[in-house]
């Protein structure tokens, strides 16, 4: 397809939950119109006190400046009427919650609003494929797979459903890198995508040894963030085993694999957590008590930490790309 570059001052976020309100936070913070649309007008309050506070922040880091800050709230319209709020828009990303059903339904809808608009989802990992199914034009569907919290983690997954147009899918990718994103298009519609297999991956064993009392979770969060962890944003994954060295790596693995928990169930530690109502922060316990914390002043803690991360992944990608080191010597 590919008609006409991407209007960023045309954009509508549907849904103003976690992800939806931080992603339209992204577009106002870069400096451009963005329209959030919600079912739920408490959502839609709560999204404007969240997306202020997120603004405050930028603005007090240095990484906003006073006029953008200014007028942040002026670039936001926020709407309960979903085709005022695509009414001549370029780009649509959904943000509503995990349902497919739901999510097939609000395509449908998007699919009688919107003539050549795309129209993307930020499902964790439902089938682009399966929510293209009921859009007329298919190829106008992708997903575009953001990590919490989005105004500050830079990568989007940019996931291609089976009928998605190539170039739409590189062209969003380079529009979402213009915004300050890390883009990568991922060319199979396989559940997870890439990051969440890894991610859950990781996760999935780690609430495994927890169970069997290998450790207790400060100590398990302790290996991660003080040892593997720590190099991943520099590595990666393949750069340590080939700086590691892949018959070390390889030898490992060869008596390690067997012992690693393959369930295929949801893990038996997080399904009783789930059983007792103990969803984290937001209910006050998870893994950890967190009945004494204010979630806004963590959240708050969060976003200024990460964001000293992110000035140090922003200056490495002004540096020497190590891409120009290597060749893709497998694939
Ligand atoms: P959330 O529950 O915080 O927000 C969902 C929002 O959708 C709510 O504001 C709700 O009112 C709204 N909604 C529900 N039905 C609607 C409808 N018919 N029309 C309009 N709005 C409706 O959820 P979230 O965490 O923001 O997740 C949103 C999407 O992003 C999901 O697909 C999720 O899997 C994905 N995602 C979440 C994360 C994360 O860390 N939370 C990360 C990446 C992707």
């Amino acid at each position: 397809m590919s008609k006409k570059a991407i209007n960023p001052d045309k954009t509508a976020v549907v849904g103003a939950g976690t992800m939806g309100h931080g992603i339209a936070a992204t577009f106002a913070m870069k400096g451009y119109r963005v329209s959030l649309y919600d079912i739920d007008e408490s959502q839609l309050q709560k999204a404007e006190q969240q997306m202020t506070a997120i603004a405050d922040r930028f603005y007090a880091e240095g990484r906003l400046g006073q006029e953008a800050h200014q007028t942040f709230n002026d670039r936001i319209s926020y709407h309960n009427d979903l085709a005022a709020a695509t009414e001549s828009v370029d780009l649509v990303i959904e943000a509503v919650s995990e349902d497919v059903d739901l999510k097939k339904e609000i395509f449908s809808e998007l699919d009688q609003l919107t003539d050549d608009a795309i129209l993307a989802s930020n499902t964790s990992g439902f089938s682009i494929t399966e929510i293209a199914s009921v859009v007329q034009n298919p190829y106008r569907v992708v997903g575009t797979h953001w990590f919490n919290p989005p105004y500050i983690v830079p990568l989007v997954e940019v996931v291609k459903g089976t009928a998605t147009d190539d170039r739409l899918a590189s062209e969003l990718g380079d529009f979402l890198d213009s915004l300050g994103k890390t883009a990568v298009v991922i060319e199979k519609d396989i559940p997870g995508y890439i990051g969440n297999r890894i991610q859950m991956a990781m996760t999935y064993e780690a609430f495994s040894l927890l169970a069997e009392g290998v450790a207790n979770a400060e100590d398990i969060d302790k290996v991660v963030k003080a040892g593997f962890g720590f190099r991943l944003p520099v590595l990666g994954i393949f750069e340590k085993a080939d700086q590691s060295g892949i018959d070390v790596h390889h030898a490992v693995e060869s008596y390690l694999m067997k012992e690693l928990d393959r369930g295929t169930d949801p893990d038996p530690a997080a399904s009783q957590l789930v059983e007792m109502e103990h969803y984290g922060v937001k209910t006050g316990r998870g893994v950890y008590d967190w009945t004494n914390i204010d979630p806004d002043a963590l959240k708050a803690q969060r976003d200024e930490d990460l964001l000293r991360l992110l000035d140090v992944y922003e200056e490495d990608l002004d540096q020497t790309a190590p891409e120009e080191w290597y060749t893709t010597n497998i694939r």
